[in-house]
């Protein structure tokens, strides 16, 4: 990195003597320093807290305050007491020297100046104040590494064209990477959704500033869940911050949500909400392909007689297993077993013709004769049975859903009528309507 332009020291010289005052500047121009003059101790502290300057050369005998009274003003107040300030003062005054470091001098020069050391002794403490803004510097930055290495989120430096500068460890853990593999890599290759771009700048442009949710790619190849969040560094580097935020849990809980929104609690199976839009777009598919599509309804047969006698845990109990019977025979895709109220189920075979609906609906009848559950008080079976009915439709623009609950609903009704435990199957839609209106004439 540059190093910034080295600014030149500025020395503030105060002297009562105007001959001393334009030597030392003199002296102190051809060492390449900034000079600012000062020919008493109340223009001095003036001038220091406009100007700042590294170092101060300080006369101690000067009429007004002396330069012992000036250096302990200038030690008190906090925004100058780090300037060194080095004492001028005439050779033998013992007491001068020993109160000027009392009063916070850091060097001390004797008189006649010989101008070879106040040079030696200028450079010298310079030097020493360099040392201690560089310790400081030195300190903030590790405590600024301090704080980014213990951040939970993820901190990357990445440049202009994307390429990653830095990344603190929470970013190499969220994405599974080792400490520096990360640097040199590009950030838009992170990102799942972007285009392949070969120019990184542009990639950079697509992600933008601010914060958005993104999916990364984690070292595993898998995706996780992110709030991104890109700020420019400064205006003229061209170096952005970008923080990490891993929202993979949150991700996971609104899905856990979402799903939930869709089960029966009951039985575990699908809702009536989910079969709804689930049929809905079957639905549409089947209009699309010219596909027939099977609806099965399902009901247990007297099955308040069996909460009755068994409790309503035990009609449950009954219900959950009748709901796996219906999962077992759901095996497509395109298949989808729902609890659509009480002890009504319904399943849906999308591109399935009403022979093999009815097939499986009768499968789905004896497998839950089989279970054999004792339904001691039924006047028609002692296990639990069901009534089902099948309804199959290839299905028009010109019809609706309803058509096919409704034959579904009669075929079930049919079955319940001729005794239970029994399929009786129906043809809805047009084919229905020619079946009926030949039947009527
Ligand atoms: P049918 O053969 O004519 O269908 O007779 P049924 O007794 O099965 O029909 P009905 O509609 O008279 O009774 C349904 C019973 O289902 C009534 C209700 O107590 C029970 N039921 C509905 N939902 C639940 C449920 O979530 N848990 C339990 N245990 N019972 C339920
Ligand atoms: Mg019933
Ligand atoms: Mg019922």
């Amino acid at each position: 990195m540059n190093q910034p332009p080295t600014r030149k020291p500025a020395i503030l010289i105060v002297d009562d003597a105007p001959d001393n005052l334009a030597v030392l500047r003199t002296m102190m121009l051809r060492q390449g320093y900034q000079t600012f003059l000062a020919t008493s101790g109340e223009r001095a502290l003036e001038i220091v807290q406009r100007i700042q300057p590294d170092l101060i050369l300080l006369d101690v005998v000067m009429p007004g305050i002396d330069g012992l009274e000036t250096c302990r003003r200038l030690k008190m107040h906090p925004a100058t007491a780090r300037i060194p300030v080095i004492f001028m003062s005439a050779r033998g005054e013992v007491d001068d020297i020993v109160a000027g470091f009392d009063n916070g001098a850091a060097d001390y020069i004797p008189k006649p100046l010989r101008m070879e050391e106040v040079c030696a002794r200028v450079r010298a403490q310079l030097r020493l104040g360099a040392g201690s803004a560089d310790d400081g510097q030195k300190e903030q930055a590790e405590r600024l590494r301090m704080i980014v290495d213990s951040m939970d989120q993820g901190l990357l430096i990445v440049e202009r064209n994307g390429r990653i500068q830095y990344a603190n460890p929470a970013c190499d853990r969220f994405l599974g990477y080792a400490a520096d593999e990360l640097v040199g890599r590009s950030l838009t290759t992170l990102v799942a959704q972007l285009e392949p771009c070969p120019d990184g700048a542009a990639a950079m442009a697509a992600i933008g500033q601010g914060t958005r949710e993104v999916l990364i790619r984690h070292r595993d190849g898998g995706l996780r869940a992110m709030d991104l969040t890109m700020t420019p560094m400064h205006a003229d580097d061209g170096l952005f911050v970008a923080l990490l935020h891993d929202i993979t849990h949150h991700k996971q809980s609104e899905d856990a949500l979402q799903r939930a929104a869709l089960v029966d609690p009951v039985t575990r199976i699908a809702n009536r909400r989910h079969f709804d839009s689930f049929l809905e777009k079957e639905w549409q598919r089947a209009i699309r392909n010219a596909q027939p599509l099977s609806l099965v309804v399902l009901d247990v047969d007297h099955f308040k007689l069996y909460n009755d006698t068994l409790g309503h845990a035990a009609g449950d109990i009954c219900l959950q297993k009748v709901a796996q019977a219906l999962q077992a025979h759901a095996l497509r895709p395109t298949d989808l077993a729902a609890r659509y109220g009480g002890e009504e189920f319904v399943l849906l075979f999308a591109e399935t013709p009403g022979e093999s609906a009815a097939r499986l609906a009768e499968g789905i009848r004896t497998t839950v004769e089989a279970l054999q559950l004792a339904n001691p008080r039924s006047p028609t079976s002692p296990w639990i049975t069901v009534s089902v009915g099948v309804a199959t439709i290839v299905p028009t623009q010109l019809d609706q859903i309803e058509q096919l609950f409704v034959c579904a609903d009669r075929a079930m009704y049919a079955a319940k009528g001729a005794g239970r435990n029994r399929v009786e199957t129906a043809v809805a839609g047009a084919a229905w309507e020619a079946v009926r209106s030949a039947a009527m004439m």
